[in-house]
């Protein structure tokens, strides 16, 4: 058996392959993403694939991989496979949820937290020497406490979203693409509908899978149901975001401020408009880069490649049955 990784990744995550005699070939450029014409050959011959998000398994791919039984991505979001010509063509898909959860929950209270008390605009003051006499309303910026979090998508993420939050003394309102309302009783939470999840709060989080229906789901629209002193923070799929209609909230100051640490084209360019607004906040896609994280992500990934290749149910498949 071929099992082909697309992304260099510790040699000692692919051990229980190799152990079993299967043969891995792994691209092994650091800068570089795997290019089309590389993936395309070495997938042809390929049993098994590891992959990441940064790489779009369409139809040409699949087909390609005559002998392909199961592809791992190494990430809960599975946006960047085309799942639906893969389960026709009875190619198994796995991510990897659950073990990503807190790590993804905990960016996205820091960028929560940055863009509400103004972090960034705040750390270049001081870092650049303009740190001058105090006064009373400089550098301010909004109470978490007592306030209202909007979360849309209420899955794994969201909850730990939620279960921090309150921590911090927010109220939680919700909207889902099915009611919960088992959760919202263990949690203590509100459902509405998703224009007055916008409109009723302080901050909104995104944590909604991608698909083609939610492009764009936050545009310019949604951005003016949302209160002036608002806070956007996306770590879920940069798509969802129209990030042009974000640009100019913010430049109208139509919302308070914003937060992304996913883009509609990564990687993003240092000339990307919205870093140059003092009301932004921005990572580079680190939702589950913390070390343990993402090993434990890699070793998820490999077992369910594993499990395929030897004829076992893999422990995380993207659909059930
Ligand atoms: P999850 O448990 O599947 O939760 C997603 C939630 O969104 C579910 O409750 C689902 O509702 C809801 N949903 C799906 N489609 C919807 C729609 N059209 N309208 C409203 N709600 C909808 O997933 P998760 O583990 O929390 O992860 C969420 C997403 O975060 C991932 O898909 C990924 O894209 C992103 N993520 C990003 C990073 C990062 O590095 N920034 C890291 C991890 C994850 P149902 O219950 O009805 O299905």
């Amino acid at each position: 058996m071929k099992i082909y990784v697309t992304r260099k990744i510790p040699d000692e995550l692919l051990i229980p392959l190799q152990d079993k005699g299967f043969e891995v070939t792994m691209w092994n450029e650091e800068e570089i993403v795997v290019p089309r014409e590389e993936l395309l050959k070495n997938v042809s011959e390929a049993d098994g694939l590891l992959c990441m998000l940064t790489d779009t398994i369409d139809k040409e791919i699949l087909e390609a991989g005559k002998n392909l039984k199961v592809i791992g991505n190494i990430a809960v979001g599975f946006n960047n496979i085309d799942v639906e010509e893969a389960r026709k063509r009875g190619i198994i898909v796995t991510n990897t949820p659950d073990v990503l959860t807190e790590a993804t929950a905990d960016t996205t209270f820091l960028l929560l937290l940055s863009a509400a008390r103004n972090y960034t605009e705040s750390t270049q003051i001081l870092r650049q020497g303009n740190w001058g006499p105090w006064s009373l309303l400089q550098m301010t910026g909004q109470d978490l406490n007592k306030s209202t979090l909007g979360i849309i998508g209420l899955g794994r993420i969201g909850e730990a979203v939620v279960r921090r939050a309150q921590g911090f003394g927010m109220n939680i309102l919700y909207y889902n693409r099915s009611r919960k309302e088992h959760i919202e009783k263990e949690l203590n939470i509100n459902y509405d509908s998703f224009e007055n999840v916008l409109k009723k709060s302080d901050f909104v989080c995104l944590l909604v899978p991608y698909s083609p229906q939610l492009h764009h789901m936050i545009g310019s629209r949604e951005l003016k149901m949302m209160k002036e002193t608002a806070v956007l923070i996306n770590t879920a799929r940069g798509g969802l975001v129209d990030e042009e209609a974000l640009y100019n909230a913010l430049k109208n100051k139509e919302i308070y401020a914003a937060g992304l640490d996913v883009f509609e084209r990564e990687p993003v360019s240092k000339d990307h408009p919205l870093l140059n607004l003092s009301n932004f906040e921005a990572l580079p896609h680190i939702g589950s880069a913390t070390v343990n994280t993402r090993m434990t992500m890699g070793k998820l990934a490999v077992k369910n490649v594993l499990n395929v290749l030897v004829g076992e149910k893999p422990a995380t498949p993207v659909w059930k049955d």
